[in-house]
């Protein structure tokens, strides 16, 4: 909101629709809801917090341009002795009576902190007016608008601590800082940390049991205020994370029974659908901004589809059938159209001139195509037969009210946005937004750019993994190169765990001397090397860093590409909340000829030309160039097969994979 006043409309008209519906509202506001002990009596003559209110909202002027808070903040200390209470003139001009420095103070008789303050660290006083951190000017230009709002809600209104919470609305005050420690490590990349703090503890005192709620607001009145959970911190941050966060993935997700075989595609897919869980907390987001975001809760219908019988073509409306031959029907006066119903009944008999999407008038359940109709000013004319109910929609023929018409765990589309806004949802709870750090390994490896000499390759991983990740809708973080080095592998992780849910590594794998990302996660007890029975493939590495799943995928970009495709895809979509997916599976006829031994699946780059399969011309998995020319892989499945020309193949189209 671009400022105070469009945020005051906009609490005055949400607080009055939530009453009008029935809801209650405990509403939390981030700054004081009073001044220390006594300033009240100085100010106003009596100790009535109410009453400082009052005498701010009649002085306080407040524009989307400039206020008088400086200027009135020097008035009220002209009043008092000495010099203060109020201080830090933000302005160029100079003010009388109010000094730039909180140490020009003194005298003024005032406590420098309410009692709240005194027992917080970091909470500043509510004296100072500017500079970073201060809190004095939001408390003089938001108590007129608390004021304001305690007047035109009347009795539905009660403020927290001065008054016993009777009312449907219940004011507060809060301070979201309380628990910023706590959820610091589940704020989502690029969100605003303040937004995050106040979403979390919204959701956090929403979710509280009663017993617990009480308990913080257990608070004797005084003039002062007090901050809502103050004091029962603890519970406060068990309960934002507890609401905030799902429960950890197991240490030894990742470990699968190992035999002397390599492991099935299948088998090692069904482990990751098992043991993988969401690894996000959820938020409330605007349905403008949830495409390709993953739903957390089941939608509802907010009301019917189409919410009442309408026309589905231009033409005119009539109470059916009409027998066959030829109809004739007088004109009512008027018309029906979308957005501008008719308010009579048609009599039998009788048509009415209607548009497409207009509510079908009382008397009306059938419609003729203005195409099939003769029409004079007074009269229609048309052939039969026409079906009673011909070119009409019933009221929630698409949507009934109620009906669950989206499931938790479905990433958005662009038409399930349509679909909401159908029924009028305007907002949904959603997954937060899975951080996926990707991450590659490797001493020869250089920037794509820079210089490289004859043994230096480029880093040719991570730009594609990170669109391939940023594609399937989460949020990347780039976690730069490692070298082939340990110490700096760890550190590296140890960054990545505070700012990542999972991390996508490529290189160093496998078991050899300088696969360090194996070597590391062995030491944490979680780390599983899958073999799995593939081409391309070589093994995988798996396990957790801090709690912060890893995939460790080969090296050479095609099975990266492919490993990241054929288990990162779903995996991910799991951990972000999202339901299990299979890739579609295409069957069309071979353009190639091919012949694979038993005892692994093998993917081959392909595309579709004339409607046949074709496959890129060389298997070497060094030929990124082969991914770029292909649209998807064809899947051999794990038997000995020989495909000829014209044999049904499955194709899986690229996008496919978390479609
Ligand atoms: P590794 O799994 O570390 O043994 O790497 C296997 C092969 O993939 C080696 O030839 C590496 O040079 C190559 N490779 C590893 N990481 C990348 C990368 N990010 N981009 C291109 N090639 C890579
Ligand atoms: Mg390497």
């Amino acid at each position: 909101m671009r400022n105070r006043q469009v945020a005051e409309g906009w609490i005055t008209d949400f607080l009055a629709s939530e009453t009008k519906a029935g809801r209650r509202v405990l509403a939390g506001f981030d700054f004081a809801f009073g001044y220390p002990k006594g300033f009240g009596k100085a100010l106003t003559g009596t100790g009535d917090p109410f009453a400082i209110w009052d005498w701010f909202e009649e002085r306080v002027q407040d524009d989307p341009k400039s206020n008088n808070r400086f200027d009135l903040a020097g008035e009220i200390n002209a009043a008092f002795a000495g010099i203060g209470p109020f201080w830090g003139n933000g302005l160029q001009r100079d003010i009388p009576h109010l000094p730039r420095k909180g140490l020009d103070r003194e005298a003024h008789g005032m406590t420098e902190k309410r009692a709240a303050e005194a027992c917080t660290k970091g909470a500043f006083p509510v004296w100072q007016l500017s500079g970073a951190g201060a809190v004095g000017s939001q408390v003089i230009m938001g108590l007129p608008m608390l004021a304001r709002l305690r007047r035109s809600f009347g009795e539905k209104i009660t403020i927290w601590p001065f008054e016993p919470l009777t009312t449907p609305i219940a004011l507060v005050e809060i301070w979201p800082s309380l628990i910023a420690k706590s959820i610091a490590a589940t704020q989502p990349a690029g969100q605003i940390k303040d937004a995050h703090q106040v979403q979390v503890m919204a959701e956090t005192l929403s979710a509280l049991p009663a017993k617990d709620l009480t308990l913080l607001l257990d608070v004797p009145a005084n003039e002062e205020g007090w901050i809502l959970g103050l004091g029962h911190e603890d519970l406060l941050m068990q309960s934002a994370l507890s609401a905030s966060l799902p429960p950890p993935l197991k240490n030894d997700c990742f470990a699968m029974p190992q035999g002397a075989n390599w492991t099935p595609v299948d088998d090692a897919l069904e482990h990751l659908r098992k043991e993988l869980s969401s690894v996000v907390a959820t938020q409330e987001i605007l349905i403008k901004d949830a495409a390709g975001r993953i739903l957390a809760a089941n939608v509802q219908a907010a009301r019917s589809h189409p919410p009442a019988p309408n026309a589905a073509v231009d033409g005119y409306g009539f109470a059916g059938p009409a027998p066959e031959g030829i109809n004739r029907m007088p004109l009512v006066d008027g018309r029906a159209a979308a957005g501008a119903p008719f308010a009579g009944t048609v009599p039998a008999g009788h048509a009415i001139r209607i548009l497409t999407g207009a509510n079908l008038p009382q008397g009306v359940d059938t419609v003729v195509l203005q195409e099939d109709v003769s029409v004079t000013a007074t009269q229609v004319s048309f052939h039969g037969p026409i079906k009673q109910g011909s070119n009409a929609r019933k009221a929630g023929e698409d949507m009934e009210a109620g009906q669950i018409i989206l499931k938790a765990g479905r990433k958005l589309t662009p038409a399930d946005l349509g679909t909401l806004a159908a029924t009028g949802v305007g907002a949904v709870r959603v997954y937060d937004q899975l951080r996926v750090g990707i991450l590659s390994t490797g001493d020869e490896l250089r920037e794509p750019g820079d210089d490289a000499s004859d043994g230096q390759i480029f880093d040719a991983n991570r730009p594609m993994l990170a669109a391939l990740v940023a594609q399937w809708g989460y949020s990347v973080v780039d976690l730069g190169r490692a070298p082939d080095n340990r110490d700096r592998l760890r550190t590296i992780l140890n960054k990545a765990a505070e700012r990542c849910d999972v991390i996508l590594s490529s290189g160093g794998a496998s078991a050899g001397d300088e696969d360090h990302m194996s070597a590391l996660l062995k030491d944490t007890g979680s780390f599983a090397l899958w073999r799995i029975a593939m081409k391309p493939g070589r093994p995988l590495a798996m396990g957790q860093w801090q709690g912060k799943p890893v995939f460790g995928l080969p090296g050479n970009p095609v099975a990266a590409m492919v490993c990241a495709l054929v288990f990162a895809a779903p995996a991910l979509r799991v951990m972000a909340g999202g339901d299990w997916r299979n890739p579609t599976r295409y069957m069309v006829p071979a353009a190639f000829t091919k012949s694979k031994k038993e005892g692994r699946r093998e993917y081959l780059r392909a595309r579709i030309k004339d409607g046949m399969a074709e496959v890129f011309p060389s298997e070497g998995s060094g030929r990124v160039s082969g991914l770029s020319w292909a649209t998807g892989v064809v899947e051999l499945d794990d038997p000995a097969q020989k495909v000829a020309p014209g044999d049904p193949v499955a194709f899986l189209p690229f996008h496919s994979f978390d479609a």
